[in-house]
């Protein structure tokens, strides 16, 4: 924590959408408009020293040097995969450290970004779920994971997706703070199509999050298609069952007119079946959607295993035979622990 001279807190700019900034100013007796060259600044300029934004009042920079910090997360560690993903281990100001990664892709650079520190979902499969959560992130420290890793590969991030450690849907109003900062023409300016939010089936939020007129893509973790499966899999199950929850995506469909991704993580014996695939097209027969059929990445602290390459296209074959559209993502950096919360893990046992 930073206080100025007087002892004042001095607070992250990084909290601030563009509104609050600007109504911040305006109170204070500077101008709106002031707000969009701040951002500007530290958007699109990249500058981080408020004197030497030279378009602004002496006043102002005074005050903005007085009262704010541009605080950004340090890289403390970077693992670097064959197939060119980049895994950074960040630490934050408190010093609580945090999984980002970047993934290299055709179409651009894809940065999966940590929205809390640990996990109280405990899914049985995932790395991150073996921490309690210690706490929510700020959309500041998740603005600041963007440009920590901006900075230090000196390039450009074109897709978000939020699936790193944590629940999107358990830190509402951060997350809508921060997709709202990247999406802003005057701020990092990501367009909403090529953000997705993962939820692992948190209902309250599909519900809440279908009324924001947002175009972001939401993608739900489903990986199972009976409920004594999802619930072994994913104790939220036991709380929002499968049904009540393809009924809620339902509902956010219909709102939104957009198509909703399944995750579907395949593990072998656990979910892997000609059975297990059926049930899954028959559950989601008629739903606007994708089914992502994504390889288990393993950790060595869990029990799982990943399917073979025949297994996992037998799958796919069957889904397909059974109406549905799908995709199957190849996990990336698989030789890097790549798998959400692995490195922090080795982190804190190293
Ligand atoms: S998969 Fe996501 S929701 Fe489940 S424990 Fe891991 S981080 Fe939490």
């Amino acid at each position: 924590m930073c206080y100025n001279k007087k002892g004042d807190y001095m607070k992250n700019l990084f909290e601030y959408t563009l509104e609050e900034l600007a109504g911040k100013f305006e109170r204070l007796g500077y101008k709106h408009f002031n707000a969009r060259q701040v951002y500007s600044w530290i958007y699109k300029k990249r500058m981080w020293d408020f004197d030497s934004m030279s378009d602004l009042s002496k006043p102002l920079r005074t005050y903005l040097r007085d009262h704010f910090t541009l605080e950004m997360p340090r890289v403390k560690r970077r693992q670097v995969s064959q197939d060119g993903t980049i895994k950074f281990l960040l630490e934050l100001a408190d010093g609580h450290v945090v999984e980002t990664v970047l993934m290299d892709h055709p179409y651009g650079k894809s940065l999966c970004v940590t929205v809390q520190i640990g996990c109280s979902l405990g899914c049985a499969f995932c790395a991150s779920g073996l921490k309690q959560k210690v706490r929510d992130l700020s959309s500041g420290e998740l603005i600041g994971q963007i440009l920590a890793v901006e900075e230090t590969e000196k390039l450009r991030i074109s897709h978000l997706v939020l699936m790193g450690t944590g629940e999107p849907f358990d830190n509402y109003d951060a997350v809508m703070r921060f997709i709202r900062t990247v999406n802003c023409p005057q701020g990092l300016e990501i367009g909403a199509r090529k953000i997705t939010v993962s939820t692992s089936g948190l209902v309250p939020g599909i519900e809440r999050f279908k009324d924001e007129n947002l175009q972001v893509n939401l993608a739900v973790s489903l990986h199972a298609a009976d409920d004594a499966t999802r619930s072994r899999l994913m104790p939220i199950n036991d709380v929002y069952p499968i049904r009540t929850l393809i009924d809620a995506t339902q509902r956010y469909i219909e709102k939104t007119n957009r198509r909703v991704t399944f995750e579907y993580l395949l593990i072998d014996s656990i979910n892997d079946s000609m059975q297990d695939a059926d049930r899954l097209a028959k559950l989601l027969r008629g739903v606007n959607c994708y089914v992502n059929l994504i390889p288990y990445n393993p950790v060595d602290e869990l029990p799982f295993r990943s399917v073979d390459e025949a297994r996992h296209r037998a799958f796919y074959d069957r889904l397909i035979r059974g109406g549905l559209r799908v995709t199957s993502r190849r996990e990336k950096g698989g030789d890097i622990d790549a798998a959400c919360g692995q490195l922090r893990i080795k982190e804190a046992r190293d």
